[in-house]
């Protein structure tokens, strides 16, 4: 088994140099053993890669924070190929790191330096290989992006609604491996949830076709649900089975200025009520969020004038024919409902202000405003991000005593979240990246942690751990349930050849 995360405290600068050594020598016994001649044999000769500079995209993260090496970047065809790169991987000791769209956020598609890895790019397996109109379900391949699938489904008058800022280059494949999340989850689940089934080549390099797509299959262990969130360390999935939607006829997108984070929660309730769960989105984008959005692309301006505290995306979204049929004023009746709560909701005190999108223009605009927020924090300065989530209820203690701390030891906060389903991207920030260097980020993180764990909330809730996150894992995750995770990992990939030293922590 290869180990990755070297623990400071307990590795020596020899071991470590030892331990480097011994690696760099496997490098060159895998490539002098004619291994990157088996891949193209398998594969063709232009579906290897091994130039660094064409390797370089395969080998650097989104956010440029983390670096690897690699072999070779190899692009299989079908899931038969992917089957024997995974054999000769295992005769050759080399390890896999799969990789979709490379947008993921916590390090977990680049190879790590000096491990003999390869990169195994799902990118030419992207077709759309089915859409059963009356099943409502879609079959594609894992590198197939996300957009595309939306679209697909969208020419036939159906929802693919899993959705997020990176759908343009993002991957199934890397959705299913992530389990991701995005703004829709408070209506239709994350990932997981739209998923019927899955194909995958395990370690040993079988292929488990799971494609059925049944919607009731009980028979023994989940190896779907095993796969899902596993972040390319017990597998390579290749193709997926999906639930679809019906497409909504209407939509009211709006903008809201709300009166506190509490005032927040009965404002989704009474939404939800009253329009029989139509809330698709409910974003959090507050006054200092949208005052880094400005900066960062002057033409996105905040919908509504002045200040706004604490400012809420809503979105929400019918397919009855009789919420689509419009009054002689040319509103829709979902239009009119939703309108007729908000009010009540500003006589109650819950709602400041709001501005609703006239136009599929203006809601675009909303939007491209709410998608562009990650970009706009990169630039505002140096930052740390966390991904977590919490009950509802909790959201307002968690942010009231976190933004305290924070303040305190001199960050300022910038945080958006798919709040509807409880999950927050809290980041602490500076604008001045040296003064960034003397804050105290770990006495920060402690203290988020501690106050997460207080008002059970979770540590990460839609990005994964990668290899960002695996010393808070190491530390916040039950131990019961890391042996477990150990136990399957061992079981399943005893060789430790599927994305070493990501998601699963060694022991202390
Ligand atoms: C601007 C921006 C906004 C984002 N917003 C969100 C958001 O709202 N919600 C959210 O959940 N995420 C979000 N993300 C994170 C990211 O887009 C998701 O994690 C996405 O699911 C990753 O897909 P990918 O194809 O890019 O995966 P990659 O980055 O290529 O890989 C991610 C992980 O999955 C593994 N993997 C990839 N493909 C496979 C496969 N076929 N089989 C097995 N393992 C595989 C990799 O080894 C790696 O561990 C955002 C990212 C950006 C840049």
């Amino acid at each position: 088994m290869y180990h990755v995360s070297f623990n400071e405290d307990a590795g020596s600068e020899r071991d470590r140099e030892e331990y480097d050594l011994r690696q760099t020598a496997k490098f060159v016994e895998a490539a002098s053993a004619g291994f990157v001649e088996d891949l193209r044999a398998i594969v063709g000769e232009t579906r290897v890669m091994t130039d660094a500079a064409a390797m370089a995209a395969y080998l650097t993260d989104w956010t440029h924070q983390f670096t690897g090496e690699a072999l070779a970047v190899v692009s299989p065809i079908d899931a038969e190929q992917v089957s024997q790169i995974v054999k000769l991987c295992r005769a050759k000791g080399v390890c896999i790191v799969p990789q979709g769209g490379n947008t993921g956020l916590a390090g977990g598609g680049i190879p790590s330096p000096n491990i003999p890895s390869i990169v195994l790019s799902l990118s030419k397996m992207n077709a759309i290989r089915h859409l059963d109109e009356a099943g409502r379900t879609i079959v594609v391949e894992a590198g197939a992006i996300l957009q595309v699938v939306q679209n697909h489904a969208d020419d036939h008058d159906l929802l693919f609604p899993l959705t997020f800022g990176a759908k343009g280059s993002c991957s199934i494949g890397g959705n299913l491996a992530t389990n991701a999340g995005g703004s829709n989850v408070v209506r239709y689940g994350n990932t997981r949830e739209l998923c019927l089934g899955i194909e995958a080549v395990l370690p040993d390099g079988s292929i488990f076709n799971g494609l059925s797509g049944l919607r009731k299959d009980n028979t023994g262990y989940d190896l779907k649900d095993l796969l899902i969130g596993s972040e390319g360390t017990l597998g390579i999935i290749t193709a997926a089975v999906f639930k679809l939607f019906p497409k909504p006829l209407t939509r009211v997108t709006a903008f809201l200025s709300l009166a506190s984070v509490d005032a927040a929660v009965r404002v989704l309730n009474r939404i939800q009520d009253h329009t029989g769960q139509a809330v698709e989105a409910f974003e959090y984008v507050p006054q200092p969020v949208l005052a880094a959005i400005e900066k960062a692309f002057p033409d996105l301006k905040s919908p509504l004038a002045g200040p706004v505290e604490t400012g809420f995306l809503l979105e929400v979204g019918s397919s009855r024919a009789v919420d689509a049929r419009m009054d002689e004023s040319g509103s829709t009746q979902l239009s009119t409902e939703t309108l007729a709560v908000l009010e009540e909701l500003m006589e109650a005190g819950d709602v400041l202000d709001a501005v609703v999108a006239s136009s599929e223009q203006q809601r675009a605009a909303f939007w491209r405003m709410r998608e562009s927020v990650l970009e706009s924090i990169l630039k505002y300065g140096a930052s740390y991000h966390f991904d977590i989530s919490l009950p509802l209820a909790n959201i307002s203690k968690f942010l009231q005593d976190m933004d305290a701390t924070a303040h305190e030891l001199g960050f300022e906060t910038l945080t958006i979240g798919h709040f509807g389903d409880g999950n927050l991207h809290y980041a602490l920030a500076c604008p001045d990246r040296e003064r960034w260097q003397s804050l105290p980020l770990e006495q920060a993180k402690a203290r988020a942690f501690a106050l997460l764990k207080s008002l059970n909330g979770s540590f990460s809730a839609e990005h994964g751990i990668g290899q960002s996150k695996l010393d808070v894992m190491l530390k916040l995750k039950e131990p019961a349930q890391l042996d477990a995770m150990r136990a399957i990992k061992r079981a399943l990939d005893p060789d430790g050849i599927m994305n070493p030293g990501r998601l699963v922590p060694d022991s202390a």
